[in-house]
């Protein structure tokens, strides 16, 4: 078969213009109420990648004229000084959005963690309430990377509903919270992951594969339908300790009809998704 070009889903390119719309709404709530959204982002220990990651989501506010403050914590924080910190920023009236990256320090139990922030603090919503209207239909925030990749697959004019869509990987950050937005805009979708028989007869069936599993260009083409949009979502190290996806690019590049690059797809989306959920917590508190 001919070798085709695939659309290359600029990420980038769509969080800046969802930054820049999330940069007027935030002038618009400044004006009419005199009060300034704002992020809280509590970070715990000594994570490197956390921390750039924490650096960006600053970033991403100072942008979109977000007021955004971290608490840097350290690593032999015990669950009940967290609790403490947490009770006080869902007190403090400033603070529309409370985050607290992750993973933790050993030994403290993220759920506990995410389930002492106020649900509408919580802007990552990863809290059950939250998690749970999400899957009832009836959701209050989004969850910001399976958001994100709705509104990539929307920009590169690719069409869910009816279409087949496999998500591969089952985490409650993304696999799962990817299903179900993908079921409400009216996909066909399959959930797999290391238990699945015949994986490559799963994906092969997919018009659009989401990759979630943390396995450095794991995917190659074997594994994709010609033709189908390619959701990389994977931020892994390949052997020279570059950034790259669970999707091996080069390979899959000239076989599917549409793929997200890392980095630059998925990765920026997931930011931009998060300051809107802020704006989002901002219009609620009012
Ligand atoms: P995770 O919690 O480790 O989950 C990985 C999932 O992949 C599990 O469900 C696992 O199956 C499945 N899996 C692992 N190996 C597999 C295989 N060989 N075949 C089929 N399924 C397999 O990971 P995660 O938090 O969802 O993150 C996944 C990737 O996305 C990571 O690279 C992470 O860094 C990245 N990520 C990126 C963003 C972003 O903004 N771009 C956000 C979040 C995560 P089992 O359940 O059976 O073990």
């Amino acid at each position: 078969m001919e070798d085709r070009q695939a659309v290359i889903i600029d990420g980038k390119a769509l969080a800046l213009k969802i930054r820049t719309e999330v940069a007027a709404e935030v002038s618009e709530i400044v004006s009419k109420t005199g009060r300034r959204p704002k992020l809280c982002v509590i970070i715990a220990g000594d994570n490197q990648a956390s921390k750039v990651y924490v650096r960006n989501k600053k970033k991403a506010c100072e942008d979109c004229g977000i007021e955004s403050e971290t608490i840097e914590l350290d690593g032999s924080i015990t669950k009940e000084e967290l609790f403490d910190v947490i009770d006080r920023k869902n007190a403090d009236k400033s603070v529309d959005g409370i985050l607290v990256q992750l993973p933790l320090p050993g030994g403290i139990d993220e759920k506990e963690i995410i389930a002492r922030i106020a649900p509408d603090k919580d802007v990552d919503c990863f809290h059950p309430v939250n998690v749970g209207r999400v899957f009832t239909g009836d959701p209050v925030f989004l969850p910001c990377t399976p958001a994100g990749i709705i509104e990539l697959l929307k920009y590169a004019g690719v069409t869910i509903k009816g279409a087949n869509c496999v998500v591969v990987g089952r985490s409650n950050i993304v696999g799962k919270p990817v299903g179900a937005l993908l079921l409400a805009e009216d996909g066909t979708v399959t959930t797999a992951h290391s238990k699945t028989k015949d994986l490559k007869k799963v994906t092969g069936e997919a018009d659009i594969l989401v990759a979630a599993i943390g396995k450095a260009k794991f995917f190659t083409k074997e594994y994709i339908k010609p033709g189908a949009a390619v959701i990389d979502v994977g931020m892994d190290r390949d052997e020279e300790g570059r950034l790259c996806g669970d999707v091996d690019f080069d390979d899959v590049v000239g076989i599917c009809g549409a793929i997200t690059p890392v980095p630059g797809g998925v990765g920026p989306m997931t930011v931009a998704m998060l300051m809107k959920n802020t704006v989002k917590a901002a219009r609620i508190h009012g």
